[in-house]
């Protein structure tokens, strides 16, 4: 292999460490960051995820509520328990799990939530903010993926970004990110035409597609950084990326894998959102 490993567990246990650290010294001044999950319906998926950000939380000693609601909630009274977050001072951080079922409007829920206790960074106003550079809530993944380029050292200054998914979620906020740090940056997303032309000029590229393996060292320049977002299962229903890992780790500079890449570095910066959110009270 001759592309550094970008490791998530190694740099998001590091981070955690000092969250850790910034929680204690919070206690100490009489703030204890809160977490409140709010999970709707029985997805395994789902379940899982919820499961692992309420033992992470708890591990680095913030308090932590998980709500659970049948799939037959109806969407107003989920807007009320929303409130009623939105009014809680020990509550720092409101997360509601996504997918929401069909009958809720995903968009009224996310609006719903105080943008001052949006740890995802999913409300209007925290998009807004990001993308006039103001201070709010940076969505985890892509927040993730930024620690990880500082972590290797690479200077995005002048090098051209590609960033294939253009979702709200992942791929059109780490192309502003990346344009924040003076990258020239390139989307391309389903209806882009001759997509390995473009990827072939990127210094930096960021798979956020949800496809396994369609990224090929045909994709990817030589010496390229490569950010691997996607989770997929492969033909042996083994979980893998969009990137196809051991042909590009060939080519690559540097890699991040899947899983143990990008996954746990967003479960770590939902913490760090909260811990944000935390000592933001303290400041006011
Ligand atoms: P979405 O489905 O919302 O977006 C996928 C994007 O990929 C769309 O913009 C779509 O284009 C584009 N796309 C689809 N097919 C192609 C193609 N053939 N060529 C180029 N672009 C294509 O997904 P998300 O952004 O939510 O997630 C992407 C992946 O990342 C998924 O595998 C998901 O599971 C994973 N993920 C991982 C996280 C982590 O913590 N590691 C967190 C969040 C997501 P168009 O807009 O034209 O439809």
């Amino acid at each position: 292999m001759s592309a550094e490993l970008i490791s998530g567990k190694t740099i998001g246990e590091e981070i955690r460490q000092s969250i850790t650290q910034r929680v204690d010294k919070l206690k100490e001044l009489g703030v204890t960051p809160g977490l409140a999950v709010v999970l709707v319906g029985n997805d395994p998926a789902s379940h899982t995820y919820v499961t692992n950000k309420q033992k992470t939380s708890k591990k680095l000693g913030m308090h932590s509520e998980l709500i659970e609601f049948d799939e037959s909630i109806s969407q107003e009274e989920l807007l009320n328990t929303i409130n009623r977050l939105n009014t809680d001072d020990s509550i720092h951080g409101i997360l509601v799990q996504l997918p929401l079922p069909e009958h809720i409007e995903e968009r009224a829920v996310i609006a719903a939530i105080d943008p001052s206790k949006d740890v995802d960074g999913f409300h209007p106003i925290n998009a807004g903010k990001l993308m006039i550079g103001e201070e709010g809530f940076i969505p985890c993944t892509p927040f993730g993926i930024m620690k990880m380029i500082e972590k290797i050292g690479f200077d995005l200054k002048g090098k051209h970004a590609v960033v294939i998914g253009r979702s709200n979620i992942v791929g059109k906020p780490i192309g502003q990110l990346l344009l924040q740090q003076d990258a020239t940056v390139t989307y391309c997303h389903s209806k882009t035409v001759d997509l390995p032309t473009i990827t072939k000029q990127a210094d930096l590229l960021v798979a956020a597609v949800g496809r396994p393996k369609m990224i090929t060292s045909e994709h990817v320049k030589e010496g390229a950084v490569v950010i691997d977002v996607g989770i997929n299962r492969d033909e042996n229903n083994k979980l893998c990326g969009d990137v196809d890992f051991d042909d590009v780790k060939e080519i690559a500079s540097a890699i991040t894998p899947v899983p143990g890449g990008v996954g746990p570095m967003t479960i770590t910066m939902l913490m760090a959102n909260t811990l944000l959110s935390a000592e933001r009270t303290l400041q006011k």
